[in-house]
Parts: structure tokens; C-alpha cells; sequence
């Protein structure tokens, strides 16, 4: 079970924050603005656990945080054996980071920590390794490794995918991300009527096959032999997919291509910054009608969505998926005036929230 908390809903001047626990001790934080670390502690979030940050862009809002999570991170008493924390951002990030490591490196911290610069327009991930021991800290550059289909993490059963938005700033690169999991679902009355016994190869044979995209694969029968089995007969995959868009002042064609990119969410956390009516709208930021296309337009008709359910205190328990949390919502605008104009757009498809600090869902 997924379940994505929104320690801080960036909006009304707050700071921008989610945190995803896959359920497998694998953790993930999209953007770490001011609060990030002290509302992961309120909310009983082991910031040691983290071990993939994701930031749209440098601004503050997004990126403050970073230092405490970072100390929060770590382990001190594990000297042999550091954390490793990798982080992932677009150009420009590691100059940032090095300058925060030389000005507040002030706590006994045990990380390996690797800034991966994302470039999707080079098609590269430029990674440098900061040796993090206790007060000092060694830079190392590591080799630039190319990007296939904007994939910029991939554990095999969890994918994250990157795409490049404008914040309508030529000096503040930003992105925006999909995170997917893929699961296996067996089916193992093909398997058996086959003549194959289940055990470990379905963990590993089996998964690798399918997340090969393999035809065949020849499994062990019971009695010694081999056997042919048609992958995906034997198993299929299940993905669940949150998308974070936020920060950017896009034209007609950038929400076409967003809503390709975030298409099959099944849950979607969307920047809703103003409305068409605000007097003076921002030139960086979308307004609640832009975020609505996007999320209308990524609906997926033949997908089996997950359920969701939230927690009490924000909504009734189970809500219809897909879900569209609305964040990022400006300080000079009425929230009841972003739902109306995004509930205008997206009617019955998505079910749709404004967003919270600490609101928390569980995708089933
Ligand atoms: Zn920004
Ligand atoms: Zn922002």
C-alpha cells in the first residue's frame, strides 16, 4: 500500500512538501520546503528512512528544508556504515547544495550523499558525490549517465519520471514528476496447469521477465524439466501513480503534454494558484482552470484505479479515485473560488481536494 502525506500544501505562503512511503522501508520526499523536517517529526515520519529527495526547483519554498532533513537524515553513531541519500533536482542544484554543506555543516553527519543534476533536454543525469564524515565533507565527481524516457529512478518495481515545465524564468530550471509502482499480480492456475510448482523464480525470474518485457520464459517443472511460459499470461502488472506538478505558467501545448505525462494517475497533487477572475494573475504560476485541464485530460478510461482513502480529519474516510489534491494556492485568492473553478472543468472524472498540511492518503 502506498500512502502519500502532504506535510505542507505550499500554499497561503506556506511551503510545499510530500512525502510517499511505499510500505517496503523505501521513502520518498518531493521538494522539502522551511517545515518539512519539524511536521515529519509531528507526524511521527522518520526523516532516517528518507532516502530519495525529489526537488521541482531551487526556490525556497521548495528547497529550504533541505538542510534539516538532511542532518535528520543521518545516523551519527553509525560512523562505518554512512546513510546513502541521493537527491534529485534540475541544473544548478549542486552549486546550491555545496554552498549549504560549506555554511551549515555544523553536526556530526555519516552520509553519502549524490546530487543527480536532471537535464532532460541533454537526455543526461550529471551525479557528484559529497563523502559526508562527521564535520567534513569530500566532493567527488561521478560519471554523467544518459536518460531513457525521462526515467530518472528506477528500483525495478518503483519508476520516477521527470518532466522539465517553465516556471516563465529562464534562471530557474523546474520540474515536475510521476511516480509509479508496479506491482505483479501471478497467475498461477496457467502456472500450475502447466505443470510448474511455484517458488523463488516467481520472485525473481518471473518479476525480472515481466519488467523486461520478455515474451517467454522458461520456468522449472516439477518433474526436472523445463517449460515455456508466456510472460504475460503468467503475470501482469499492477501500477499505482501519483503525479506532483507545481510552479509553472504553462501554454496551451505544455498542458497537453502534461496531461500525457501525467496520464493514469491516480492520484494527482496539482498546483491551483489562482483563479481566471484574479485581478492581477501571476505570470509563474497556473491557475485553477490550467490545473484542471491537465488533470481532466489525464483521466484514463481503461485503467482499474486504485481506492483511496483519507484521513478523517480532512474529508469522509473513502474518496473516489483518481484524486486531484489542489496546492500552491495564493495568499490573495478565496479557496472556495479555486474548487468552483476547477469543479467546473472536471465535474464527475476526478475527485478533487484542496489541499492540506498533514493530509494523508492511502492508495489500496
Ligand atoms: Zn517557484
Ligand atoms: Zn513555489
Amino acid at each position: 500500500m502506498l500512502k502519500a502525506t502532504l506535510l505542507n500544501d505550499g500554499s497561503k505562503g506556506r511551503h510545499s512538501a510530500i512525502h510517499i512511503d511505499s510500505g517496503d522501508n523505501r521513502n520518498f520526499l518531493f521538494d522539502c520546503g522551511d517545515t518539512t523536517y519539524w511536521k515529519m517529526k509531528e507526524m511521527g515520519i522518520s526523516t532516517y528512512h528518507v532516502d530519495s529527495i525529489f526537488l521541482t526547483h531551487k526556490h525556497g519554498d521548495h528547497m529550504r528544508g533541505f538542510n534539516q532533513v538532511f542532518v535528520g537524515a543521518s545516523i551519527p553513531t553509525q560512523v562505518d556504515n554512512p546513510k546513502i541519500l541521493s537527491l534529485y533536482a534540475p541544473p544548478g542544484t549542486d552549486e546550491l547544495i555545496e554552498h549549504k554543506l560549506e555554511g551549515d555543516y555544523f553536526i556530526r553527519t555519516f552520509i553519502d550523499l549524490f546530487v543527480n543534476e536532471v537535464s532532460l533536454s541533454d537526455k543526461e543525469c550529471k551525479t557528484t558525490k559529497y563523502e559526508c564524515r562527521d564535520k567534513e565533507f569530500e566532493r567527488i565527481e561521478c560519471e554523467t549517465k544518459p536518460l531513457k524516457d525521462n526515467t530518472i529512478y528506477n528500483d525495478k518495481t518503483k519508476i520516477v519520471k521527470a518532466f522539465d515545465v517553465s516556471h516563465n524564468d529562464p534562471d530557474v530550471p523546474c520540474l515536475a514528476f510521476s511516480f509509479s509502482e508496479n506491482k505483479m499480480k501471478v497467475n498461477m492456475r496457467y502456472i500450475t496447469k502447466r505443470g510448474v510448482p511455484a517458488g523463488k523464480w516467481i520472485s525473481t525470474d518471473l518479476q525480472n521477465a515481466l519488467l523486461n518485457g520478455d515474451e517467454i520464459l522458461y520456468a522449472p517443472r516439477g518433474d526436472g524439466g523445463l517449460v515455456g511460459l508466456e510472460v504475460r499470461q503468467a503475470a501482469s502488472l499492477d501500477t499505482t501513480k501519483i503525479s506532483y506538478i507545481t510552479d509553472l505558467h504553462p501554454n496551451e501545448q505544455d498542458k497537453e503534454d502534461l496531461s500525457k505525462f501525467a496520464f493514469g494517475s491516480d492520484l494527482i497533487f496539482c498546483e491551483a494558484n489562482y483563479t481566471r477572475r484574479t485581478e492581477r494573475p501571476s505570470e509563474h504560476h497556473m491557475s485553477a482552470f490550467d490545473a484542471a485541464t491537465i488533470i481532466l485530460n489525464a483521466f484514463d478510461s481503461n485503467k482499474n484505479y486504485k481506492r483511496i482513502e483519507i484521513d478523517k480529519r480532512f474529508s469522509r474516510s473513502k474518496i473516489k479515485s483518481p484524486a486531484a489534491v489542489l496546492m500552491h494556492l495564493s495568499e490573495k485568492v478565496d479557496e472556495n473560488d479555486i474548487y468552483n473553478e476547477a469543479d467546473d472543468v472536471l465535474k464527475e472524472e476526478y475527485e478533487m481536494i484542496i489541499g492540506k498540511p498533514g493530509m494523508q492518503l492511502s492508495l489500496i
